[in-house]
Order: structure tokens, then C-alpha cells, then sequence
């Protein structure tokens, strides 16, 4: 029965979004990412789709990735080991060392650099001054995709930028109500019921109602996010390591490799 309250909603999300023109697609555009890896989870598939479409892009990592398993790894390790593992994803979306910009904040503390970060993305988007601008949708989301979603919205107005926003969700998709947390149908419909699960099924339905199909560029998705090896295998098969997989036995991972991309669409005119 979870399989077909989520098919429907899942269909309901198609149907009520309208698809990205082919000729947005081709429209130049910035990506940010506040981690490595979220440039792959959140919009692999259009950055491919945009890329193919012959489309001019730009990617910015907001932070460095390092706190991904604290204790386990060091974080100079890690950062290194992200660095490398997403200039490899990100080759196979079609994007060339040259694209990606590195602002390198400390992964889980972007707020507090604030100032500096708006300083800096603010240079990034009137040096390229791109027509689509893709970033974190902010609600019911880890602290550094809420910080760079506000960070991205403040550097537009500072340059006084009119642009195409397409906000793509991550963390918020745990939210969705089909998500994991019952082995039966009861309990989904508890789950369906409670506040939270049915306000976030409800706010995408309403909210994110642009979408781009990716059913042919999955598989090349799937093989971006693999490069994120450190996110995806456990190092020397260590139980205590946490990779995207765990989460939610693997149905967080799902919600990201639908057949569509969905984002919240917002027009900024100057
Ligand atoms: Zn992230």
C-alpha cells in the first residue's frame, strides 16, 4: 500500500507541475550547492538535461563537505576527499573543472560566515550574471542549505540580478509523507494523518510545480552520485560509516531518482 500512496502522490506532483521549456533549458545558469553531492541529489538531471541542451552553467560548493562523518575521518581528509570525488561527479554532468567554484565555508557553520559569503557569491553572479539561478529550496532543511538558499537571495538583490529562480529540495524530501518511518499501512496513514507528513505532501504539491524530466539521464545521475564514493560506500566496510543509503533504508535516496526534478519557481524582474 506504500508503494501506491506514493505513486499517487508521486503522479499527482507530476501532473500538477509544468515541465521547464526546451528553450529554458538551453538558458544559461548557476547551481549552487552547500555541500558536494547536492548538485548531483538535487539537480543531476537537468543540470544534464541543460548541458545537453547546449546551456552555458556555472556550479558553486558553498562549504566544504569536511563534517561528513565526524569522528571517523579527519576533516582535512574528508575535504580533500570531496573535492576530488565531486570534480569527478560533476565531469559526468558535463561540467568541466573551469565551471566550479569552490567558496569552501566550514561545512555545518555557513551562517556564521554570512557576510563574507554574500560578499563572495555576489561577485560570482555579476561576473556571469546568469538567466536561471538553481539553489536549496530552504523549507524543513539542513541548516546550511536554509543558510545558502537566504546567502543567495540576499547576493541577487545586492547585484540587482532578474533571473529565473528554480529551488530544488534535498532534506526535505524525508519529510514527504511516504517516507519511511511505518512497515504497514496503518501506519503510513498515522504517518499521512500527522501534521508534518501532510503539510510537507500538501506544501510540495502547491510549491514545487516546475519540473524537468530525467527519466533518460538517470542512469548517468546514478553514476554522478557513485563518484560520491565517500557518501555511498562504507571505508573498509566500517558499520559505524553513514552513507546516503542508510537513510530511511534507502527511500530518501528514491525520492531523488524520480522520473522528474522538482523545484519552486520564483521570477525575479528588475
Ligand atoms: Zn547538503
Amino acid at each position: 500500500m506504500r508503494r501506491v500512496s506514493r505513486g499517487l502522490l508521486q503522479s499527482a506532483m507530476a501532473r500538477l507541475a509544468t515541465p521547464l521549456g526546451e528553450d529554458e533549458l538551453g538558458r544559461s545558469a548557476m547551481v549552487f550547492a552547500p555541500h558536494p553531492d547536492d548538485e548531483t541529489l538535487g539537480c543531476g538531471g537537468t543540470i544534464l538535461q541543460k548541458r545537453r541542451a547546449g546551456a552555458e552553467m556555472q556550479l558553486v560548493f558553498m562549504t566544504d563537505g569536511a563534517a561528513s562523518n565526524p569522528g571517523l575521518s579527519s576533516g582535512a581528509e574528508m575535504r580533500m576527499t570531496r573535492h576530488r570525488e565531486a570534480l569527478e561527479a560533476v565531469e559526468l554532468l558535463g561540467l568541466e573543472p573551469a565551471r566550479v567554484s569552490w567558496l569552501d565555508f566550514a561545512d555545518g557553520e555557513l551562517l556564521l560566515w554570512r557576510a563574507e559569503a554574500v560578499m563572495r557569491v555576489s561577485r560570482l553572479l555579476h561576473l556571469h550574471r546568469p538567466e536561471q539561478i538553481l539553489l536549496p529550496y530552504a523549507w524543513r532543511e539542513h541548516a546550511d542549505h536554509v543558510a545558502t538558499h537566504s546567502i543567495v537571495y540576499e547576493a541577487i538583490g545586492r547585484v540587482g540580478l532578474a533571473a529565473t529562480l528554480l529551488e530544488y529540495p534535498v532534506w526535505s524530501w524525508r519529510h514527504w509523507p511516504t517516507i519511511g518511518r511505518s512497515g504497514s499501512w496503518r501506519k503510513v496513514h498515522a504517518v499521512l494523518a500527522g501534521c508534518r507528513a501532510t503539510a510537507c505532501g500538501l506544501r510540495f504539491l502547491r510549491e514545487l510545480r516546475t519540473s524537468v524530466a530525467v527519466q533518460d539521464v538517470l542512469t548517468r545521475k546514478r553514476a554522478a552520485l557513485e563518484r560520491h564514493v565517500s557518501q555511498m560506500r562504507r571505508r573498509d566496510g566500517d558499520p559505524r560509516w553513514r552513507t546516503l543509503g542508510d537513510i530511511d533504508q534507502g527511500e530518501f535516496l528514491a525520492c531523488l531518482f524520480q522520473d522528474y526534478e522538482y523545484y519552486r519557481r520564483v521570477e525575479l524582474r528588475r
